[in-house]
């Protein structure tokens, strides 16, 4: 019987794999690179124990699932910083090429949720990446909204690495992005979409309540939760087996019996309502397998 996907995948959907291989060294990833994402370490683990270490700069990034090889594809971020910020290096095996191939940070082509590795998907399989951290007990600036509140701190000022960490988990428990199975609020792949970003003229179209955040281009990212919001896409909302976590719009969900064409279509539903209202198309985050939105 083929290992299932469903028994991989955050949304708990998804059929019999045709190969499924564990790769334990450097060695078996190389030679087996279709197990690239199961020989990952652990994303979180990797975070603890580097703040446990004494550097910071990785802190608002805690609780982000996934493995550190796949932090850099999509250019991972939360709470006001992205990974691109500390990473010097990656080192990959270059398919293509047959041979390894290490990346500077520039090199990288690291942007909002992207990278160069996104951009030639299935190419580069991550082997190590180097990072560059601070050594020291405060974090990086607390430049998010929401979370220099939680912290009681002004914007721009730092907080111990140690109580970032915990208020970025505690916020993203309250949001249902810390992966629970028992919780199917959490059987979502994260942010479904992309935060837009908008030339400065289609921005001034938006209601003057939107959130704006002026990119170093001139142009514009709002929120997708905001325009799903304002859209009707209500939290809780369920169509089939797929709806929205009732903690937050921007995570679709698997209610328990969902397929994959289920998920599409609760993401096509809310597509189309904010395509309807704000004449924004919403670019989807997560990447598609046998489908398409
Ligand atoms: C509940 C939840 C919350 C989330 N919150 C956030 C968030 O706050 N911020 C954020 O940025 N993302 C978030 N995500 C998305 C996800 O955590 C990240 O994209 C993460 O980097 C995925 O890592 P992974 O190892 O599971 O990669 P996968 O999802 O398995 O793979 C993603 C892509 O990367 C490729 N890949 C993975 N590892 C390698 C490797 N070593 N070499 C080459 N290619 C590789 C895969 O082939 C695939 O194309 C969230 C997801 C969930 C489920």
């Amino acid at each position: 019987m083929s290992e299932l996907l469903s028994n991989h995948t955050s949304l708990h959907i998804g059929g019999p794999a045709k190969t499924f291989v564990r790769a334990t060294t450097e060695e078996e990833l190389v030679n087996a690179v279709k197990a690239a994402d199961a020989a990952g370490e652990d994303w979180d683990g990797f975070v603890a124990w580097i703040l446990d270490k004494g550097f910071a700069g990785l802190e608002t990034m805690s609780g982000i699932p996934g493995t550190v090889g796949g932090a850099p594809i999509q250019n991972i971020g939360a709470y006001g910083h992205e990974v691109s910020e500390v990473i010097a290096r990656v080192r990959t095996w270059d398919r293509k090429a047959g041979a390894y191939k290490t990346f500077s940070n520039s090199e990288c082509e690291f942007s909002y949720r992207s990278s160069v590795f996104k951009k030639n998907p299935g190419r580069y399989v991550i082997i190590d990446v180097t990072f560059q951290l601070r050594n020291g007990e405060m974090s990086l600036p607390i430049t998010y909204k929401e979370l220099a509140s939680y912290l009681g701190v002004e914007l721009e000022a730092r907080a111990l690495v140690s109580d970032v960490r915990k208020a970025v988990l505690a916020l993203r428990a309250a949001k249902g992005m810390l992966l629970d199975s028992n919780d199917h609020d959490t059987w979502s792949a994260g942010s479904f979409f992309v935060n837009p970003i908008l030339s400065a003229e289609a921005a001034a179209k938006l209601p003057a309540d939107a959130p704006r955040w002026i990119q170093e281009d001139g142009r514009v990212k709002t929120s997708a939760a905001w325009l799903m919001e304002h859209a009707g896409v209500k939290k809780g909302q369920i169509h089939n087996g797929a709806g929205v976590s009732s903690k937050h719009v921007l995570a679709l969900v698997n209610t328990g019996s969902a397929t994959a064409a289920d998920i599409v279509d609760m993401a096509r539903l809310a597509r189309s309502a904010v395509k309807d209202k704000f004449g924004i198309v919403l670019e989807p985050e997560v990447q598609f397998v046998g489908l398409s939105l």
